[in-house]
């Protein structure tokens, strides 16, 4: 029989009640429960232990609606919110979301006369674009907020420390002239969900060497940063003055390996349903979906999942992919096409309409994003990130329907 049971869990206890009420018109949805975002953010300050939290809200806010998280984040405190593009810092000014906003992804250009007037803390991990912002600066005839970016070890962005002395002391002189004002210096982990692994170690040593050559130059940071999700988890003395939460505040564990959400005090946000779009029953020996890669058994039930790679469900997850339908996880059947998949409900009961239930919290019998990571040889952000604009975010806050003026 071609279904599943994640190991403890109780299928006959599967209660889809939750997921019931959406409206009749939706095909298939992301609910978002913004009380469980709140609570996470809460939770993850306690960690931080009097360290500031930024909410990391880049990709959508990793698929999760940006401007709906941002604000309830703020509302449970996060202090700081970060972005990968500017197009993504300028979109939370558009939408009236005030307060201080980190942007680290840049490229020549900009547009950095436009985040100086938002402004929008700019990250700077080379000459080059201090050189854009100071000029940026003097034709706004503003003063530029600007964070300096080491690289301690990820070899991505950030300025190696062969060149950190002069991009330190080029960011003081363009202070002294009361262009800029350095107001963080940060880095980034390479393996800070791997507890342990040699480069944490030295990623902090490296770390402390790059603010000890700032304060030198006398750049006087407000906030100094290094810590992502698991080391917030998991590294206390990485926590310096704030710690960027991304994956954590959305209630996914960094290090699945070490516990799940509910172990660090986290519960997942997003749920995927879907409405089945076809059930009927078919004879043994039928090829099912693109390449017939699953055939019936014998007789059987087919449920439709109006969901597919166009909405971000994996194709590698092709006869793996678990969801919970009728009660019972079933594996997705043969191959995920682009806009749907077929799940084999073997004799079970089911009807159009009935809820499939992709992924969520996992506290009614349903999967999470984290077995669907499993499932499709992935990471869990990667699930939730990939969920595709066709897909509506329904917004809930403890557990009713909330309207988010969008
Ligand atoms: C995405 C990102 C984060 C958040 O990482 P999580 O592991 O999701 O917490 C923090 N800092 C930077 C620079 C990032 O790019």
């Amino acid at each position: 029989m071609n279904e599943t049971v994640r190991p403890g869990s109780d299928p006959d206890s599967a209660d889809l009640s939750r997921w019931r009420g959406e409206p009749d018109a939706l095909r298939a949805w992301a609910e978002i429960d913004l009380a469980a975002l709140r609570a996470n953010v809460r939770s993850l300050r306690a960690r931080a232990a009097g360290a500031e939290v930024m909410a990391v809200v880049k990709a959508d806010a990793y698929g999760h609606g940006m401007i709906p998280c941002a604000r309830a984040a703020r509302e449970a405190g996060a202090t700081w919110l970060g972005t990968a593009t500017p197009d993504e810092a300028l979109a939370l000014r558009a939408a009236g979301v005030d307060g201080p906003v980190l942007c680290w992804l840049w490229t020549p250009g900009g547009p950095w006369r436009e985040a100086v007037e938002a402004e929008i803390d700019i990250s700077v991990s080379a000459r080059w674009a201090l050189e854009e912002v100071v000029a940026a600066a003097r034709a706004a005839g503003r003063m530029a907020r600007v964070q300096l970016k080491a690289d301690t070890g990820l070899g991505r962005n950030g300025c190696q420390p062969a060149d950190w002395p002069e991009l330190t002391a080029a960011a003081r002189a363009a202070e002294r002239d009361g262009l800029i004002r350095v107001t963080g210096v940060w880095s980034h982990f390479a393996c800070a969900d791997e507890p342990g692994h040699p480069s944490i170690a030295a990623q902090l040593t490296a770390y402390r060497q790059a603010l000890a050559t700032a304060e030198a130059v006398g750049l006087r940071p407000e906030v100094r940063h290094l810590a992502n999700s698991p080391a917030t988890l998991t590294l206390p003395e990485s926590h310096f003055d704030l710690v960027r939460t991304g994956v954590a505040m959305y209630g996914i564990s960094p290090v699945p390996q070490l516990g799940s959400p509910a172990d660090y005090g986290l519960r997942p946000v997003m749920s995927l349903v879907a409405k089945l779009a076809s059930v009927k029953r078919v004879p043994g020996g039928h090829g099912v979906s693109y390449g017939h890669l699953y055939t019936t058994p014998g007789e059987t039930t087919l449920g439709l999942v109006p969901l597919g790679y166009a909405d971000g469900i994996p194709r590698h997850a092709s006869g793996t992919g678990p969801v919970l339908v009728a009660g019972k996880w079933r594996t997705v059947a043969g191959r995920v096409a682009m806009d749907q998949f077929v799940v084999d409900l073997g004799g079970d009961a089911a009807e159009v309409g009935d809820r499939a239930v992709l992924f969520g919290p996992g506290d009614q019998g349903e999967p999470t994003a984290e077995d669907w990571a499993r499932a499709a040889g992935t990471i869990a952000y990667e699930i939730v990130t990939r969920i595709g604009a066709r897909v509506p975010r329904v917004y809930t806050d403890s557990g009713r329907r909330v309207s988010t003026g969008e």
